[in-house]
Parts: structure tokens; sequence; C-alpha cells
């Protein structure tokens, strides 16, 4: 069997070696900054859990191989003025967008797109870092640091945000798993739920919106595709060509789990339609310390990454999973006992979106 390598070592980098285990596939994550290039063999797959890199000797190593999975994807998609010319191009719908330039004019940006206007990094954002909102309002101007380096959006009045993960193998053959509800606080996600039966008659239009990005860039593996749900219209907001954090409740809820979904599409095993068993709930563990008590409560799954303790850093994530809403309920009932008083509007939101199912 090839060695599946991975640039990145983070979480999601862990979680795919986790995955590898059943497969009997040798999974190794690789730090970028590592002093030590990784022994890569001939018919060996890289793959990568992050969508950019710093330029190192690993990376550049890992990068030039011919076994380097959608190597033309990744400057596409992490540019999002790229990213979002690629959606224009396919006729997908996304927030009207501008790009700044050196010279571009909060005037004009409010002409095109409205008095409130998010300004979003060209590369590197993540988790809501990298984002300005220019209020016309407040008669701001484009702040020089933007000029150049961003591009600008239309704020967009979604009713929610719902996320599809799919998977392609190299014969062209996809699968999707359900449309997935995300609550986001300050540009991070905080809490997943899926299934969602009132969203089912969305389902095959967000599939065959993945379905033909990752048809045009011959993708292999797992895309995650962020929405807005704008009455019955799906807008995009962004893509993310690797496992996706609102996927995670895959591992509790899915018979083959996005991480292992990834691995079996890159290394040319066969993918299947996830069958997806009971309700699933996912919370991130968000700047918070790690509780042994967490570990206690029944029907859930509990991750930890390992990283310090920092505010605002994802740490870890407990999936809860059962056949029974009721369960599921419960038992996310002892957990909020165990998360900070700040977790409360989580808990209660997630307590309001199950009560509609
Ligand atoms: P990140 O890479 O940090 O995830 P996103 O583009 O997904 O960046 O933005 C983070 C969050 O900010 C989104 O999940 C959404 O809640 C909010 N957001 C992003 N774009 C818009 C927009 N055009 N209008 C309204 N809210 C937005
Ligand atoms: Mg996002």
């Amino acid at each position: 069997m090839p060695t599946v390598w991975v640039l990145g070592a983070g979480q999601l980098g862990a979680m795919l070696k986790q995955a590898a285990y059943p497969l009997a596939l040798r999974v190794e994550p690789v730090e970028p900054e590592s002093e030590q290039l990784p022994a890569i063999k001939d018919g060996d797959i890289i793959t990568v859990e992050r969508e950019q890199w710093p330029d190192t000797a690993v990376t550049r190593h890992m990068s030039q191989q011919s076994g380097f999975m959608n190597a033309d994807i990744f400057g596409k998609i992490a540019d999002r003025f790229h990213q979002k010319t690629m959606l224009d191009t396919l006729g997908i719908n996304t927030a009207p967008w501008r790009s700044v330039e050196v010279d571009t004019q909060a005037e004009s940006l409010h002409a095109a797109l409205g008095p409130d206007v998010l300004l979003k990094r060209r590369e590197g954002g993540y988790d809501g870092k990298g984002q300005f909102w220019l209020y016309q309002n407040q008669g701001l101007d484009v702040p020089s640091d933007w000029l150049g380096t961003g591009i600008a959006e239309k704020k967009i009045p979604f009713n929610e945000e719902l996320s599809l993960v799919g998977a392609r193998d190299k014969d062209g053959n996809k699968v999707f798993y359900p449309l997935t509800l995300n609550l986001h606080r300050n540009g991070i996600l905080m809490a997943s739920l899926a299934p969602l039966a009132r969203v089912d008659h969305l389902q095959g239009k967000a599939e065959s919106m993945l379905g033909k990005i990752m048809d045009a860039a011959d993708y292999v593996g797992v895309m995650a595709m962020e929405c807005f749900r704008v009455g019955e219209e799906l807008i995009v907001n962004e893509l993310a060509p690797r496992v996706h954090n609102s996927g995670h409740w895959t591992q509790a809820g899915a018979c083959v789990s996005q991480f292992e979904m990834h691995l079996r599409a890159v290394s040319s095993l066969p993918i299947k339609a996830p069958e997806v068993r009971g309700q699933s709930v996912m919370i991130n563990v968000i700047g918070v310390e790690r509780e042994t008590n967490w570990l206690k409560i029944p029907s859930t799954q509990c991750y930890w990454y390992g990283k310090d303790v920092r505010p605002g850093r994802k740490l870890g994530h407990i999936n809860i999973n059962h056949p029974k809403k009721s369960a599921v309920q419960t038992a996310l009932n002892e957990l909020r006992h165990l998360l900070p008083e700040n977790y409360g509007d989580v808990f209660d939101w997630v307590k309001e979106e199950l009560a509609k199912l």
C-alpha cells in the first residue's frame, strides 16, 4: 500500500491518521517547518490538511511530487479573488463582490455593494480573521493596509449558514453528506447540527453546485462548500478543498467519516454514499481548558487536539450522536453545565434547532 503524506500536522492531519487504521493505510502528517524531508516513495500520495502553506524545504519537496493530489486547485481556492472568479465562471451564486485594488475607494464599493461591505483578505484568513466591516454610515475610507490585498463582499442577510461536504473519486463518482447547519460566533464555528429534514429539499441543489465545482476542478477527495441560505436560495460563501470542521460530526454520525472518505478517494479505494445514523450535534471547544468530566456524558465523543489553551483557539470538539433527539438533548443539558457560561447562547441555539426537527 502507498503511504499517504499529509501536508500539515494539525488536528485534521491527526484525524486523517486516526481514520486510516481500518483501511490499513499508512498516513503521515508532515509539519511544514520540519527539518527533515519526508521519505516519499514512487506511488505515494500527498494530500493536504490546509489550503496554504509557508514556502519551506518540506513544502517545496512535497508539492513537487507527482503524487501530489489536486495540485492546481490550491492556488485557485486559497486566494479569494481566484476562488470568487472561478465560482462566477461556473455560474454559481456567491455574494456579489469587487476586488480591492490599490486605488479602490470606499464610495465605489458602497455604490456597487451597498452600505455594509465586508472586506476579506485575499489570502490567509480563517476563523473570521482577516475581515473588516466597512460601514458607509461611519464614513470610513478603505484602510490603507487593505488596498491591493482584499476583496469586498456585499453583506448577505442570510437566514442561516449551511454547509455541504462531498467527495469525488478519480473516475468522477461523487458522494455527499447531508447539509449541515452551522452556528458561527465572531467568524468561528461554534456548533453544527445534522441531518435536518427541513432542508432536504435543498440537498439536490447543493449537491449539483458542489458536484459542478469538483468536476470542473477534476478534484479528488473531500471538499466542503460553506453556504448562506437566503429563503430558498443557496449562496456559496467559500470553499475548502479538504476535510472541514463542519464535517466532524460524521465521525459519530455516518458509517464512513469525512476523514475516511477523503483517504478512500485519494488512495483510489471505493467511496460510497455514507449512510447517516441518528441525530448529530458537534460542539467546538474554543479557548476552553480540557475537562475530563466531558468523558462521562453518554452519547458523546470527545476530541482534544493537544494544543495550548488560548482565547478564541480551536482546542477540540465534542460529537453528540443518538438515534433519539431526546437523548441528544439530555447529553447537551449535561454538557452545558461543564462548559463556560459564554456557551449559553450556543446551547440555546442548538436546543431551539433540535426542537424544530
Ligand atoms: P473564514 O475563512 O474565516 O471562515 P468566511 O468567509 O467563511 O471566512 O467568513 C466567516 C463568517 O463571516 C461566515 O461564516 C459568516 O458568518 C460571516 N460572513 C462572511 N461573509 C459574509 C457576507 N458576505 N455577509 C454576511 N456575513 C458574512
Ligand atoms: Mg468560513
